[in-house]
């Protein structure tokens, strides 16, 4: 797996498309999602063939001339009176007519109502129920459709219209559905997701109040004035075959105006109009489901995460913003393909994604990569020391075999000078051997002996080996109470691990101090420990100095050489001997390395030794 697909930045890309997702459900979401279907409304909508619905307005002339509002249903009286002649397809009523007024305006209607066929009237809401046509006007209506506009309570737009609608149990459709369904001469089939007429299938699920989106005309639909009707016979033509709808167009009479997606006031009854053309044209504006709307969120989000996973600079910010782009152009493609797809929560998704994949490929994989380059630094600084250490075993032979070539010498002194040859190539192949070994171990190829060893002659061993070097700069090295055990592994590489803490503790002390050696039994574990009184290390750096090639602050600017090798490769042994390491320290104050091994059978006594042992007396 490639470094920038961890499980981290797999969390960072898969949070940010939940966030974006579940930003898509917010009402501030909602609100963007309707801006932007208005906006696509005004641009992409272009008018089609001319419409097949007129609406015989009972306008502001009419009212004027027929005696204003009081005087309503005489009006629709004159209106179907007009039609019986005018001869349209189907005709729809959008003004109630549920109150008794007085009887002869109530018959000369009754009578009307009956010489129009395919006519629907209609029904509306009231706290108590449907408001229905007095039952004398009904019995004779083909049908009676409701007139309850789906407007948005955020804004006021109108952009759906509810094609069903259930009062304590009486089911409604809409007038526009019922006079579609009269136009067609045939009966509304219903299935949960959709409602079929006459080979028609209307895009509307149960679960929505089957919900129709209204593809609003940009051209509007015609509107014919009662008045004008009435007073030029002639424009009856107008009206022949076609779905009239008969309502108060007047904006300052009508109850019920509304706001169309492209920002215009428009009576009721001209959405019934609209929404009967929808149905009429059969292009529908299906919305997207949701699990297609969150595929799409997840493909976006997905893409982005590779893209910034396996390009960076230019490349990942040029693919990231052509895939925004995409984001923002599909909600607008699917509309003009008649599928309606939010807007906001594909678009905060990619957002979102982009903002955290580059943020976590600028924060974390930049450190890690800086961090890389500082261990490339640092091991080509550790492959100078081995050099440089290299050179004087190399000095030292060369010289020797020069002079050896060059002079004459005595049989002693050639002697010597090949005992000298033979004991630094010794010395340079146990440096390459051991420089070898430390590689092979870090790269786990190295074969690991198992076999048991006594805890305490280990420790003497390295003791004895690092006495000299703590005599040089005046330590006294303390082994004081070691206990009998048994450790089981390779006795070789824990020597070498015991070796190096204590050649560190020696290496970081100032002269004239102390260095403690320590064994001790803790539960079932051993504890082999180096205390100093040395340089010593703060929380941070002991975090890291296991880590290969580092070397603290303190330790460098101690002149003392070193490549930050050693304590990896002690870590790594202790580890694969199934133990680990512990360290506390003080900067100034000193440090202690405890080696704490679980692979320890205890000797027969299990007891401590008496005696203790120093390399000088304090
Ligand atoms: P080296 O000694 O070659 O630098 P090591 O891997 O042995 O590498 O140690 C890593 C670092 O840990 C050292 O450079 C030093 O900064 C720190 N360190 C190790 N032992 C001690 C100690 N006893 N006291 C203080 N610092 C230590």
């Amino acid at each position: 797996m490639r470094r920038s697909l961890r499980p981290g930045y797999l969390a960072v890309i898969a949070g940010c498309f939940v966030a974006g997702t579940l930003l898509g459900w917010t009402a501030l979401a909602a609100q963007v999602d309707n801006y932007v279907y208005d906006q696509m409304f005004r641009f992409f909508e272009r008018p089609g063939p001319d419409p097949q619905s007129v609406v015989l307005g009972i306008d502001e002339a009419t009212l004027r001339e027929m005696g204003g509002t009081a005087h309503l249903r005489s009006m629709v009286s004159e209106a179907l009176e007009q039609l019986a002649i005018a001869k349209p397809r189907v005709v729809g009523v959008d003004v109630i007519l549920a109150d008794k007024t007085d009887e002869a305006v109530d018959a000369r209607l009754e009578a009307a109502i009956g010489t129009v066929p395919n006519l629907v009237l209609s029904c509306d809401i009231l706290p108590t129920g449907w408001e229905d046509p007095l039952p004398r006007f009904q019995s004779r209506a083909g049908a009676i459709g409701h007139v309850h506009p789906g407007v948005n309570r955020l804004d006021g737009v109108n952009r759906i219209l509810p094609l069903e609608m259930t009062m304590n149990g009486v089911r409604r459709w809409a007038l526009a559905l019922e006079a579609f369904r009269l136009w067609k001469g045939a009966p509304i089939l219903e299935s949960p997701d959709d409602l079929e007429i006459g080979g028609v299938t209307l895009p509307a699920p149960r679960a929505s109040q089957r919900a129709l989106r209204i593809r609003y005309l940009p051209q509007g639909i015609p509107i014919l004035s009662l008045s004008e009707l009435k007073k030029n016979p002639s424009q009856a033509e107008k009206l022949k075959g076609k779905a009239v709808f008969v309502g108060v167009t007047a904006l300052t009479a009508a109850r019920d105006r509304v706001v169309s997606p492209f920002g215009e006031y428009l009576p009721g009854v001209e959405v019934h109009a609209h929404a009967f053309e929808t149905m009429l044209r059969g292009q529908f504006l299906t919305p997207v489901s949701n699990l297609s709307q969150l595929g799409i969120g997840l493909m976006l989000a997905i893409a982005v995460g590779f893209v910034f996973a396996l390009r960076s600079g230019w490349q990942a910010w040029s693919l990231a913003a052509f895939l925004l782009v995409i984001a923002h152009t599909i909600p607008v493609v699917l509309f003009r393909n008649g599928v309606l797809s939010p807007y906001f929560a594909p678009v905060s998704a990619a957002w979102l994604t982009v903002v955290g994949a580059a943020s976590y490929q600028y924060f974390v994989v930049r450190r890690q990569l800086r961090q890389s380059e500082a261990d490339k630094s640092r091991y080509q600084e550790a492959i100078h020391f081995v050099a440089h250490e290299m050179r004087s075993p190399l000095t030292a032979i060369q010289g020797s075999s020069e002079m050896m070539s060059r002079y004459n010498m005595g049989d002693d002194k050639r002697k010597q000078m090949a005992q000298m040859i033979n004991a630094e190539s010794k010395r340079l192949a146990r440096m390459i051997q051991t420089f070898l070994d430390v590689e092979r171990l870090s790269e786990g190829e190295m074969e690991i002996k198992d076999e048991p060893f006594e805890a305490d002659a280990l420790v003497r061993t390295c003791f004895d080996r690092a006495r000299p070097l703590a005599d040089r700069k005046q330590i006294v090295l303390h082994y004081a109470e070691p206990v009998e055990a048994t450790l089981a592994g390779d006795r070789e590489l824990m020597e070498y691990a015991f070796y190096n803490l204590i050649t560190n503790a020696i290496k970081y002390s100032p002269v004239e101090t102390q260095v403690w050696i320590a064994s001790e039994r803790r539960g079932g574990d051993l504890r082999l420990s180096v205390r100093d009184q040395g340089i010593g290390m703060d929380a941070k750096e002991i975090r890291q100095i296991f880590t290969k090639f580092y070397r603290t602050k303190r330790a460098e600017q101690s002149g003392e050489a070193g490549t930050g090798i050693g304590l990896s490769i002690v870590d790594q042994i202790v580890r694969l001997h199934g133990g680990r390491m512990e360290v506390e320290s003080e900067p100034g104050v000193g440090s202690c390395f405890t080696m704490v091994l679980t692979r320890v059978t205890p000797n027969e006594s299990g007891q401590i030794q008496p005696s203790s042992i120093a390399n000088r007396q304090s």
